[in-house]
């Protein structure tokens, strides 16, 4: 059986589900297919809670990107009726000299993002969940926050459905191949044919581009959750005395990591711009959920984007050529 689509996506994860709708949203036919069922827990997009900021002090060039993801965030929620991203305010806590509190300030200092450098005292008397060593600070940032991470991405699918996307759940791809016209999709029981294909396959990206030579690493995290109050836990007494000793679940979850620790988002080498790759988050992607999702329709729509990510190119690993 063949089918003919215009994008078909592999992964209805994070990052699949939003580009399905942000893809569905401009008319394009859609096909996307996932292995497991619908907001599962079994890759890097579980959890709960995911922690959302723009003052980014990985890099400053990730800042127009998160200011469109605010703004994307928002319509997000305006589309389902209850706000996607809780802005809470955050702290970003270290030594004065360190990198975390000195690139916090160079990226809100470049962009002009609204922040306040706290001195330990005053993080403590502000929040007195935190302990601090006298010689280490935090940047106040007022607009950071969390979105929960099952309800985004059910929330994408829903939308994608209901623009007419045909969403494939329990359904393992276990192969691509370019065609005369695009692209062919194949699962255990049928080919999918589309004129292009997007790839955000998170942790089990390597085996759906396994001929790609992409460098990714797949870490296991373990999450815990702890009661607040009563006695302080041994692991986290010095930094959060009120934390309880008492255990109250835990699960896993994982990163896919590139060496640089930058996504890697482009069309994917020899496909003559066919395929595109949204992989490589490692550990700090799901902020960009909803930009990558519009990143990613752009270029599998008409090839590139307005936003600058040459920071996430995937040809930065290949090999240098033999003088
Ligand atoms: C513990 C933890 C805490 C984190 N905290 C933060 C945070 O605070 N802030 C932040 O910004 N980021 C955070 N991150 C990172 C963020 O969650 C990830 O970068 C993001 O979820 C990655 O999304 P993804 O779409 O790439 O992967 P996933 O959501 O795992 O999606 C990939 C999907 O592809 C499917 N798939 C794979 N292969 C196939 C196939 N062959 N056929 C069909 N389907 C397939 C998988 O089943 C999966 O559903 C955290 C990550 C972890 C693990």
């Amino acid at each position: 059986m063949s089918t003919t689509y215009d994008v078909a996506v592999i992964g209805l994860g994070g990052m699949g589900s939003a580009a399905a709708w942000h893809l569905a949203r401009r008319g394009q036919r859609v096909v996307g297919f996932e292995q497991f069922d619908p907001v599962h827990d079994r890759g890097s997009s579980h959890g709960s809670t995911r922690l959302v900021r723009q003052a980014y002090y990985e890099d400053p060039r990730y800042v127009p990107l998160l200011v469109r993801a605010y703004e994307l965030w928002d319509e997000l929620g305006s589309l389902t009726g209850s706000p996607a991203l809780q802005r809470t305010g955050g702290l970003m806590l270290g030594p004065r000299d360190g990198a975390v509190v000195t690139g916090t300030l160079a990226s809100a200092e470049q962009w002009g993002l609204p922040h306040r450098l706290l001195d330990a005292d005053e993080v403590m008397r502000r929040h007195p969940a935190f302990r601090l060593r006298p010689d280490e600070v935090a940047v106040h940032e007022p607009a950071a926050g969390f979105v929960v991470p099952e309800r985004t991405i059910a929330d994408h699918l829903d939308l994608a459905a209901a623009a007419g996307a045909a969403l494939h759940f329990r359904t393992d791809v276990q192969g691509w191949e370019l065609t005369a016209t695009g692209v062919r999709v194949h699962t255990g029981t049928a080919g999918f044919d589309a004129g292009r294909l997007v790839v955000c396959a998170g942790p089990w990206s390597t085996r759906v581009l396994a001929d790609h030579g992409l460098p990714l690493v797949v870490e296991r995290h373990l999450v815990h959750w702890f009661a607040p109050g009563g006695d302080p836990a041994r692991f986290a007494a010095d930094r959060l005395p009120g934390l309880a000793d008492h255990w109250l679940s835990g699960t896993a979850c994982m990163y896919t990591v590139t060496p640089d620790r930058n996504f890697v988002v482009g069309s994917v080498a020899g496909t003559d711009g066919r395929v595109t790759v949204a992989a490589g988050f490692s550990g700090h992607g799901f902020k960009f959920v909803p930009v990558i999702g519009e990143i990613v329709a752009d270029l599998a729509t008409h090839g590139s984007t307005a936003l600058d990510i040459s920071l996430f190119d995937p040809r930065r690993f290949d090999p240098a050529p033999v003088a």
